[in-house]
Order: structure tokens, then sequence, then C-alpha cells
């Protein structure tokens, strides 16, 4: 039996998520925050091991919907923001329209699920291309649009008049993936829910220190939410995540300073990266710095070759490396292994 032959054709061409574990002594390939929470891992021994999760994740909603000055019914929990985007191509459809290069799982989901998809380069400033959008909105009619700001390969925020414009034009919905928003300078697109009714945030606890919990949430109208509920799996988040995650939201002060801490580093980073000759740099909002080199895969292998994990994005940003902002040990040695294996 060749069960190839018995694969779904969208998904026979597909290619997996490049989620390798790569043995190393540093790790920054990953966008992950080098800080955790691991008091908060204390409540896990009040778990009922024999029960089933909350389905509602309740708990975790009262303090996300307090943190945030929402309502809980505009919150929707997902196991790790990529479920969520699961979950809402499956509730609306195609076609998905997303700039390029961006996160890779808007395309590989649109494609499983046998979706359209619409894919637009970002213009020379990696902004978005509203020259080439608005038209394919119009001739395409997109039911989702995906838009990562800050963007994720290239660190910056689009800007906030294309993206309302894209929202005003689209009679679709319209997802600003806040994944690194805790990093940012600018405001984002939560005091704005209220202005559009196609506008769908979507956050995740993965960069800000809680990665290994596999949690996501979206915030958006009631309406919105209620639609994308009815796809969600029962118990999608575990007792242990949710747990954990109310336990290390509740700790404030210090994911404020972790956040902090990782902002100046990565302003450190940047800066002495900048000295580094014949190495491009592309400003970054985000907890990582991409940036050019003369041959990626070279300095990529130099890198690892001292231990020092970066991703490689040669295949679709040509000659780039991502580096994902670390402790400030971790960022000294990338420095010097990167000095070292010359642009
Ligand atoms: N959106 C963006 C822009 C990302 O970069 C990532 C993680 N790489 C995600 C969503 C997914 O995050 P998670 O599933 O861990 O919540």
């Amino acid at each position: 039996m060749d069960i190839k032959k018995l694969v779904k054709k969208e998904v026979s061409s597909l290619r997996a998520y490049n989620a390798r574990e790569i043995p190393c002594r540093i790790k920054l390939d990953a966008n992950e925050s080098p800080y955790g929470f691991n008091r908060a891992l204390r409540v896990a021994a009040g778990i009922s091991t024999n029960r089933y999760p909350d389905p509602e994740a309740g708990e975790l909603k009262k303090v996300l919907a307090k943190d945030l000055g929402i309502r809980q019914d505009m919150l929707l929990q997902g196991n790790g923001s990529d479920e969520l985007i699961y979950y809402l191509i499956s509730t609306f459809g195609g076609p998905v329209l997303y700039p390029t290069p961006t996160f890779s799982m808007y395309g590989i989901i649109a494609q499983a699920l046998g979706e359209k998809k619409i894919e637009i380069a970002l213009d020379s400033e990696l902004d978005l291309d509203i020259g080439k959008i608005l038209p394919a909105i119009k001739k395409e009619r997109p039911k989702l649009i995906f838009l990562s700001s800050p963007n994720n390969p290239t660190g910056n925020c689009f800007s906030t008049g294309r993206i309302l414009e894209i929202i005003e034009s689209s009679r679709g919905i319209v997802i600003v993936d806040e994944a690194y928003q805790p990093f940012s300078s600018e405001k984002g697109f939560l005091p704005l829910l209220k202005d559009y009714r196609n506008l769908v945030i979507m956050r995740t606890l993965s960069k800000i220190g809680l990665a290994a919990l596999r949690l996501g949430y979206l915030i958006a109208a009631p309406e919105i939410i209620a639609e994308v509920n009815k796809v969600r799996l029962p118990f999608n988040v575990n007792s242990l995540s949710q747990a954990i995650a109310v336990s290390a939201l509740r700790e404030k002060k210090q994911l404020i300073a972790h956040i902090k801490a990782i902002c100046s580093e990565r302003d450190l980073l940047f800066r002495d990266m900048r000295k580094i000759e014949g190495l491009t740099l592309f400003p970054t909002e985000a907890n990582f710095i991409l940036f050019k080199v003369n041959d990626a895969d070279r300095v990529y292998s130099a890198l690892l070759k001292k231990g020092i994990l970066v991703r490689n994005l040669s295949e679709t940003v040509k000659d780039c490396l991502r580096v994902t902002v670390g402790t400030p040990a971790e960022n000294k040695a990338f420095l010097k292994a990167l000095r070292q294996a010359g642009i």
C-alpha cells in the first residue's frame, strides 16, 4: 500500500515546519525568552491528574481579561497561537492573505486545510506593500488577512496607517498577530478593537518566558470568538498550563522586569552588531534581530561549531540569519563567535 497516495494532495506537497532540536550550548534560534518562571511550577502539585482541564480556562481568562481591560467573552484560549491560526482558518476558510516573508504557519495551515494562499511581498522598506495588497483584497476578497506586527522574521512593526487601510478595505477578518508586541515601542492594536468589528488580535505567552506551556489567545468581538470557539477542541489547554500561566501572570513585576531586560539587551546587542563590518542589520521592535551576511550558511555553521544556535533563514530571506536576544552572557558569547566567524 502506498501511504503517500492516500495523503491529500495539499498535505503531500507540504514541508513540515522546521522545529528540529539541534544540540547546542547557547540556544538563540526560536525567539524564546532567556528567563523562565520556575516559581510558578509549584502550583503543579495542586493539579488533579485524573480530571480533565477546565474546558473554558475560566481562571486564566479572568486574569487576562483584567490585565487587558476587556470582557472575558472577548478571549479565546489556544494551545499556542499556532492552534488559533488553525481554528481561524477552519472557521472562516480562505483565501488567506499575508505578506512575505512572515511567520510560516499562516501558509502551512492554509495549505493543509486546502485554502487558497495569497502571498504579497513586503516592499523595500519591509513594510506592507499597500499598492499591491489593496487591489488583491478587491480582486480576491480574502476571508482572512494575517499581519504579524512586529513581523517575524524581519522584526519591524508595519506602519499603523497601512494596517488600518487594510482593515478598512477588507470585508474579511484581519488578524494582527502581536506575538512580539511586549517588546515593541508601539502601542499595538488593542485600543482599536472597539472601532473595527473585523479586527482580531492574537497574542501568545511563548515569547515572554512561558513557551513550554503552549498558550496563546485571541482578543476579538464576542461574535467572532463564539464562532471560532465552535471548532476549538474541548480541552485544548491542559490543566498544568492553565494553572502555571495564572500563577506566572500574577507575577507582574517579574514579567515586566524580564521584558525590560530583554529590550535593553536587544538595544545593546544591536549597537554592538552595528560595529561589525560587512553585516547588514534590520531595525527591530521584537526580541530578535535579523541580519544579513555574505554567506549565511557558512556563518551559521561557524556559529554552531562554537555551540551557538541561531536561525538560518537563507531559504526565505537571502543570506539572512536571525538571532534571538539572550542573557547578557549569551549575547556576549554570540558576538564573540560572530566576530571570529567573519562576515
Ligand atoms: N506568531 C508569530 C509571529 C510567531 O513568530 C510565532 C512563534 N514563532 C507564533 C505566532 C506562534 O507562537 P505560539 O504557537 O508559540 O504561541
